[in-house]
């Protein structure tokens, strides 16, 4: 059993006008692909191969850069896709909607903490809402990191991530991160972020 590039769940295009179809393109078929072969190779005849890869990820510390930056970048990627969404952004909804309020004051604190979060990581990497010990934090991690890595500095269970690698944003917004961090609000699928902020809870 070998690691597969799931498909994108719309269209590629259906992200338009806040992400462009061929950025799409080639960050799932391209970049995710390349991280689904990758991890393969680096797992070849291993047990581990048929391990889910949040098992893998879970105990990061074991294995060598090839699986952290590419079981990373397929873990990542696979979550990133489900987290945004045609007809989607807005508010929040749901009880992860409260949990905003309550741990970041409002929605719009909860955008400007999280907007930074990516904007301020410096180079490639990801912004993160987490649940940690019930709680909602932000974070941030680099290259293909995330919180439930055993390595990561703030560790939790990511219900919200962004990508803010260049090849995310820059056919359209060049150097410009934050253009494309505040299209990123508007493809927020927020329904998808309530049931994994269910599930985080429920540990
Ligand atoms: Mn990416």
């Amino acid at each position: 059993m070998a690691f597969e590039l799931p498909a994108l769940p719309y269209a590629y295009d259906a992200l338009e006008p806040h992400i462009d179809k061929l950025t799409m393109e080639i960050h799932h078929n391209k970049h995710h692909q390349a991280y689904v072969t990758n991890l393969n190779k680096a797992l070849e005849g291993k047990p581990e191969a048929s391990l889910p890869i949040e098992e893998i990820i879970k105990h990061i510390s074991k294995y060598p850069a090839a699986v952290r930056n590419n079981g990373g970048g397929h873990f990542n990627h696979t979550h990133f896709w489900t987290v945004m969404g045609p007809n989607a952004g807005g508010d929040p909804i749901g009880d992860v909607a409260k949990a905003i309020n309550t741990s970041f004051g409002s929605y719009a604190e909860f955008k400007t903490k999280f907007a930074a979060a990516g904007a301020t990581r410096f180079g490639s990497g990801w912004a993160w809402l987490i649940v940690a010990d019930g709680k909602l934090e932000i974070t941030s991690t680099p290259n293909q990191d995330n919180p439930l890595m055993d390595i990561a500095e703030v560790k939790g269970t990511p219900i919200l991530g962004m990508d803010v690698w260049e090849h995310a944003y820059y056919l359209k917004h060049q150097n410009r991160r934050p253009e494309y961090i505040e299209s990123f609000f508007h493809v927020i699928n927020w329904h998808t972020v309530e049931t994994n902020y269910q599930n985080a809870l429920k540990g």
